[in-house]
């Protein structure tokens, strides 16, 4: 399997490079060149199963044995023994619970695989990356967790001080392992994440350093999304529409991608807080960029969802060129517009939406508390509200629950009276020792810092 950028000026890649390049040189996304089709394994456990759905996208480069490994090795980190169970809140819908992981989000189960992947590749090429990246939660506490044990992998996460959770924090900073280093920025997420950006537009010093990302953009976080989709379908015995609470857009494509490579699925519904790009996209046709609001979600709370530019390449008809002009345009005037044959032959089929603020999000928490004796997080709680806009009758539906709520304590208690326990093998977190570092938001100071932190 070959990858090819979504704007169409980069050079072709194996999956070990493109897993190792994140973005492309041409600031495009990388994606394979066809979509495979699959018929997932009906038996075994979902680590095998994994392995298999994922291999044609690897193809010779890592033999058949050791991706199997590699996925046991990371599935093992999850504490149900359906790694992502299904269970059922209604007569037609479902949660698919994807926060049984080591930090309680549905991350782990793309990051789990990556740090394996990544070491793996690395110890055969006898190199070393140093992964830099900025976080406002949920995305750091899983990549540290996933490379904490990789010999060949250094990780230096930022966060803005006193601005994520203290169970956030604490999933990131009690982490005791010598690749790992947890930096508190005096400044903002954005502060963090033009941080991050300048070290990667510092080219001597990303060469010397070797800088990596494990950003949602990485091929292999959407890849090793799709299977979930396959395993629910399979739990459920028949085909289904899946509601998906979205930021970045990743997880409803790989939704996308597992219909292109044959699972029986419906509908996608997209369902999204107060910062609705994508639902005003469905309801104008247009993209157009606003400033973001802090809602109790905080996950998806983003401006832009970077992972659309792989289905606008599909839109385009695999046209690199008229991607980059079209992405070109948005970035000049914060608007972007599509034609209405693409949007009749390729969203309107496919994709609903639905946009759910803080109250309707909390009433949902409420109700489902009320009801089942069901806690669920935030985010999980758009999907459900999406989930019963969007459902079609006679159509089950399956909701990602993307978050366990003990990771979102203020919200649920807000909502329920009630504060989530945290599970057993989190249950002592607030006591364990923390290692953080304070930097300023200077970028001499956190490169001087990345620099001392490599292991050569
Ligand atoms: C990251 C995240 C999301 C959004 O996922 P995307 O792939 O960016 O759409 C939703 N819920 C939770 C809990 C998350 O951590």
């Amino acid at each position: 399997m070959r990858y090819i950028s979504t704007r169409g000026r980069a050079p072709e890649l194996g999956f070990c490079d493109a897993l190792l390049a994140g973005l492309a040189t041409d600031g495009g996304l990388y994606v394979p060149q066809t979509w495979p089709s699959v018929s997932a394994p009906t038996t075994g456990s979902y680590a095998d199963r994994a392995a298999a759905i994922m291999q044609p996208f690897i193809g010779s480069e890592i033999d058949a044995p050791t991706m199997l490994r590699l996925s046991r090795e990371a599935y093992s980190s999850f504490r149900h023994p359906d790694v992502v169970p299904l269970v059922q809140i209604a007569p037609e819908h479902y949660l698919l619970e994807l926060f049984h992981g080591p930090t309680l989000a549905f991350k782990d189960v793309a990051l789990q695989l990556i740090g394996r992947l990544f070491d793996h590749v690395l110890s055969q090429r006898n190199q070393r990356v140093m992964i830099v990246g900025a976080t406002s939660g949920d995305t750091g506490s899983a990549a540290i967790d996933g490379v904490k044990s990789c010999n060949n992998v250094d990780i230096v996460i930022l966060y803005p001080r006193g601005r994520v959770s203290d169970v956030q924090r604490r999933q990131m900073t009690t982490v005791d392992a010598p690749n790992v280093h947890t930096v508190a920025i005096d400044g903002t997420f954005d502060d963090c994440q033009d941080l991050v950006k300048a070290m990667f537009n510092d080219a001597p010093f990303r060469d010397a350093n070797n800088l990596s990302a494990v950003n949602s953009i990485n091929w292999a976080r959407v890849m090793a999304q799709t299977v979930y989709y396959f395993t629910a379908l399979q739990a459920l015995g028949r085909s289904a529409t899946f509601s998906v609470p979205t930021g970045n857009f990743g997880n409803v494509l790989a939704g996308w991608i597992a219909k292109q490579m044959g699972a029986p699925i419906e509908k996608l519904i997209v369902g999204s807080n107060s910062n609705d790009i994508l639902t005003r996209f469905f309801d104008t046709h247009a993209m157009q960029m606003t400033s973001v609001v802090p809602t109790l979600s905080p996950s998806m709370d983003i401006q832009v969802s970077s992972n659309f530019e792989r289905l606008l390449f599909e839109m385009n008809d695999r046209d690199g060129g008229a991607t980059a002009q079209q992405l070109d345009a948005f970035r000049a005037q914060g608007k972007m517009s599509v034609e209405p044959d693409q949007y009749a032959s390729w969203i309107a089929p496919m994709f609903r939406a639905h946009r759910s603020d803080d109250a309707e999000t909390l009433a949902v928490m409420k109700r489902m508390h009320n009801d089942h004796g069901m806690f669920v997080d935030p985010h999980t709680a758009v999907g459900i509200a999406s989930a019963e806009h969007c459902a079609e009758p006679g159509v089950p539906t399956i909701t990602l629950a993307t978050a366990h709520p003990a990771k979102f304590p203020d919200a649920v208690k807000q909502a329920t009276g009630v504060e989530p326990p945290l599970p057993e093998h989190l249950s002592d977190l607030m006591q364990r020792t923390e290692r953080i570092v304070d930097l300023p938001n200077d970028l001499q100071a956190v490169e001087a810092f990345v620099a001392a932190r490599q292991r050569r």
